[in-house]
């Protein structure tokens, strides 16, 4: 039987410990809950034992739970998936966040399906940084153009950059992590509502806090393998 608490707890002891080792207060640091193919009954066991922010990779699975859990009314969700044309309309309409958008038309979809009556779309543009040929993410090369983009959109709001590293060894990982340290950091130099560098997964998280960090998305830690 897993325990969610349990691994909760951990999870944050991880985050202090990796924190202190950094050099960095571990406030800074978020933890987002990925609970992708997880039932709502294990999302209600995490916020049960406190945990308020959870990501969600495919956009019917993620309205059907957004609409489940509607009554507990302080869950922040975010969505980490690749965005199809197709479905902005939904993302717009029913999450807090999205951390994967790599192009402009994305941006321009979310900004105008997005109801200007609620707070804007909490934003951060994913990266490709280990330029691999096949994977979702912009090139380094259009990060200004698109961050521009987007700080125009009055129903979305810049506030950083996502990334998932190729698979590689430490050392690897580490260089990419690197990298969008220093995206990040000129970035937030142009922007002030940028503030969250959200990388770092189950396997790679310590580095990713290194590196600075301020969001870790985990799920295998939290809610055990997926199938
Ligand atoms: C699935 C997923 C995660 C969580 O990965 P774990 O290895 O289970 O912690 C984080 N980020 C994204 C974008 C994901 O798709």
């Amino acid at each position: 039987m897993i325990n969610i608490a349990d691994n909760l707890k951990a999870i944050h002891q991880d985050i202090i410990n990796a924190s202190n080792n950094a050099n960095r207060s571990s406030v800074a640091v978020s933890l987002l809950a990925v609970s992708k193919t997880k039932p709502v009954s294990l999302i209600q066991q995490a916020y049960d034992a406190g945990q308020r922010h959870f990501g969600e990779n495919y956009v019917q699975e993620t309205v059907e739970k957004v609409q489940q859990l509607a009554h507990l009314t302080d869950i922040t969700w975010h969505f980490i998936g690749p965005i199809q044309s197709n479905k902005t309309r939904q993302i717009a309409e029913n999450v807090d966040w999205a951390h994967s958008i790599d192009r402009i038309k994305t941006a321009k979809r979310l900004n105008e399906q997005r109801d200007s009556n609620i707070i804007p779309l909490n934003v951060c543009l994913q990266v490709n940084i280990s330029g691999e040929e096949s994977k979702s993410g912009a090139k380094i090369s259009e990060v200004t153009e698109l961050a521009e983009f987007i700080n125009n959109c009055p129903n979305l709001a810049l506030r950083g950059l996502m990334a998932i590293p190729a698979k590689g060894d430490d050392e690897v990982t580490k260089q990419s992590f690197i990298k969008m340290q220093t995206l990040f950091n000129q970035l937030q130099h142009q922007y002030p509502s940028v503030d969250t560098l959200s990388m770092g997964m189950s396997n790679d998280m310590t580095i990713a806090i290194d590196c600075g960090s301020t969001m870790i998305r985990v799920g295998t830690a939290i809610f055990g393998a997926r199938e």
